[in-house]
């Protein structure tokens, strides 16, 4: 079902929207606002841009479309770019976090909806667009829910800026009726048939079991590519090298299988190669994230293979603990899986669950990110935008009450609030930086310190996810290299202490692949580092070194994370001074069997057990110092269970 090397005018017009341009332009010029649905692929995100860019609607201003993944803003600008004829930066653009391809020629840009968030922060009417597309409604990102109750305001404002509302599902009502009951317009689909198997017992290990079904739909299924849906980076990268042995072993006896992953932390180059169509003769078998559920569209896809699971944000309001977690998928999303099978022909989809799981167990759809979620960071850039009363704002799923609470109480603990609820102005600076509340707090707390240099270094290190590269062959050997950085005081240090060994070897390639460090996470470090220096130049924060006075380290990362720590238990792993919750050193840490009696942990990541990564000893007596309002009236050494701050 190869289809050829058909042009891009071509292809542009065999996509379902292409019938519909003139009526869509119409409905755009006739209405503020417009809902539009339409099945994943039906060319939603990379046409309508470009037919509203040809109406003229960009000499208005730029048109912007959000993205809830970054992956996929640069994706399609890469796509549409080439449609367009020109380079990405040009015309068409993006814009993600730390990266901005953007230039006054760009009439055309795709964003993270996180981006433009901190846009509207700056410029509350969003002058410079004519249009903003929402897209991937759908998927209620937290930052998209935002936007919607701000556009909402902006269109009351601004009687010229068109909105348009994108989703790939039949949900579109629910935003009609909240956007003025505007108009929905309908993209006709175009979906083939998509058989589903069950399995007849649940999965104890369903990583094993979707290997399996690759490769039997491999050696045995008539032509067509597969795709894979698993959690995250670590379990792709070690399903493609399972299944690269696999193939390595049957040798030259079978066809061929391109093993291709896809999720956001991959280099872009690599990332487009699974749109590239497989060589005759040949499968290819794409292993992806969610990303590959509706945000981003594969053609030739035959089999899509379904666990059922996907890795969600977790927020207990009442513990105030964020954590990562793998859940089962909803209903809805299985739903958009299967299809992902029919786009081009019949096709199957094996869900590695039982019927009876998908009919009595799963949630019919996905539960909003803003209502599972901390919401430290979008009170304080609504704060930043002068709207104090949050629990009035127009949510269209308010989140519950007690999260908006316990975001307010997290802020006044880190100093961003006043006693009133108003933003102070550490609060203020914080906001400016696109980054998390405790992690701004972090870097502005070390200006102070006199160790903005290396904790800018180590916050830079922590927004790149993936620094340390260990191949499944050869884990011993990447394990014994990172141990050469490991650092006393934890993995920060650990963290810091690579980045200046890296740069010691004045940023060479050879030394990360020798050292087991992915060099490419490390180039786009530098340009984090880059871009926060800019922040923290712009504000006077000055940049001063500390050289090996690590202590000083530590109390930054403590000012901004003494919700984070936690004590030794005198029977078994950790538990966390907020709660008293069980936790445990991951094992990939540098303080793994060390134990030390306090630490601070910088994420917790739910499998087996709450594990935290990236741990930091410290010491208890910092925690009542720069936290006052927090560990109020606590005693360190006595501490086990931390008080309530009023
Ligand atoms: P929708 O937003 O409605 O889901 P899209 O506009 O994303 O649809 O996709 C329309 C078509 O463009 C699809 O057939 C898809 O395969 C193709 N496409 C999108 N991005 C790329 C890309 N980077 N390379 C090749 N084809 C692409
Ligand atoms: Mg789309």
């Amino acid at each position: 079902p190869s289809t050829g090397t058909i042009s891009i005018k071509e292809q542009r017009a065999s996509l379902p929207i292409y019938k519909l341009r003139e009526e869509l332009i119409r409905s755009v010029r006739d209405n503020q606002i417009l809902v539009v649905i339409g099945e994943t692929g039906s060319g939603k995100t990379t046409q309508m841009t470009q037919y509203l860019a040809e109406a003229g609607f960009a000499s208005k201003g730029v048109i912007g479309c959000t993205q809830p993944r970054r992956v996929a803003a640069i994706s399609v600008a890469k796509r549409v770019a080439e449609e367009f004829g020109c380079s990405v930066g040009q015309e068409v653009g993006y814009c993600i976090r730390f990266e901005d391809k953007t230039t006054p020629d760009t009439c055309i840009k795709y964003m993270t909806d996180g981006m433009l968030l901190r846009e509207a922060l700056l410029d509350p009417q969003l002058v410079k667009y004519s249009i903003i597309m929402l897209d991937e409604a759908h998927e209620r990102n937290l930052h998209t829910d935002v936007l919607f109750g701000l556009l909402k305001k902006v269109c009351q404002r601004r009687s010229d800026l068109k909105l348009i509302v994108t989703s790939a599902t039949l949900d579109a009502e629910k935003f009609s009726t909240y956007f003025f009951n505007c108009p929905i317009f309908t993209i006709p689909g175009r979906t083939f048939l998509v058989e589903i198997f069950y399995t007849k017992e649940p999965e104890s290990d369903y990583l094993n079991a979707a290997l399996i079904t690759v490769m039997q739909i491999h050696l045995t299924e008539p032509s067509g590519d597969i795709l894979l849906f698993l959690t995250g980076q670590e379990e792709i990268d070690t399903a493609c090298q399972i299944l690269f042995e696999r193939m390595k072993q049957l040798g030259n006896n079978v066809p061929e299988l391109r093993i291709l992953p896809i999720y956001s932390a991959l280099p872009s180059e690599v990332q487009s190669q699974i749109f590239e169509p497989a060589p005759p003769g040949s499968r290819k078998v794409v292993v992806g994230t969610n990303i590959a559920e509706t945000s981003i569209t594969i053609d030739g896809i035959f089999y899509v293979v379904d666990p059922g699971f996907v890795k969600q944000n977790c927020y207990n309001a009442k513990t105030g603990v964020d954590s990562l977690m793998v859940v089962p998928i909803s209903k809805a999303a299985a739903r958009q899986r299967a299809g992902r099978a029919g786009r081009t022909g019949p096709g199957k989809c094996y869900r590695l669950y039982t019927e009876n799981s998908f009919e009595n167990e799963m949630l019919a759809g996905s539960v909003p990110e803003i209502q599972r979620t901390n919401l430290g960071n979008t009170v304080l850039t609504l704060k930043a935008m002068g709207i104090n009363d949050l629990l009035g704002f127009d949510f269209m799923d308010p989140p519950p009450p007690q999260t908006l609470i316990s975001a307010m109480e997290q802020l006044y603990a880190l100093g961003a609030l006043d006693d009133e609820g108003l933003l102070t102005r550490l609060g203020r600076k914080m906001a400016e930086f696109p980054l998390e509340p405790q992690m701004s707090k972090t870097l502005i707390a070390s200006v102070d310190l006199q160790c903005s240099d290396e904790v800018l270094t180590i916050v830079s290190m922590l927004s790149i996810q993936t620094i340390f590269y260990r191949p499944r062959e050869k884990q011993a050997q990447a394990d014994q290299k990172k141990a050469k950085f490991f650092q006393p005081e934890g993995d920060h240090l650990t963290l810091l202490a690579s980045f200046q060994a890296w740069k010691n070897s004045n940023y060479s390639n050879a030394w990360c692949y020798d050292n087991f460090i992915q060099a490419r996470s490390m180039k786009r470090v530098l340009e984090v580092r880059k871009q926060l220096l800019t922040i923290m130049d712009r504000y006077k924060l000055d940049v001063v070194s500390c050289g090996k006075n690590y202590t000083l380290i530590r109390k930054a990362i403590c000012s901004g994370y003494f919700a984070h720590a936690c004590r030794k238990d005198p029977q078994e792993g950790y538990h966390t001074l907020v709660e008293n919750q069980p936790v445990y050193i991951h094992p990939g840490s540098s303080l793994f069997q060390k134990n030390p009696e306090w630490v601070l942990y910088h994420t917790l990541v739910m499998t087996t057990k709450e594990y935290m990564r990236e741990i930091m000893t410290i010491e208890p007596k910092w925690l009542c110092e720069l936290a006052p309002n927090f560990y109020r009236g606590v005693d360190p050494n006595k501490m086990s269970k931390r008080k309530r701050a009023e």
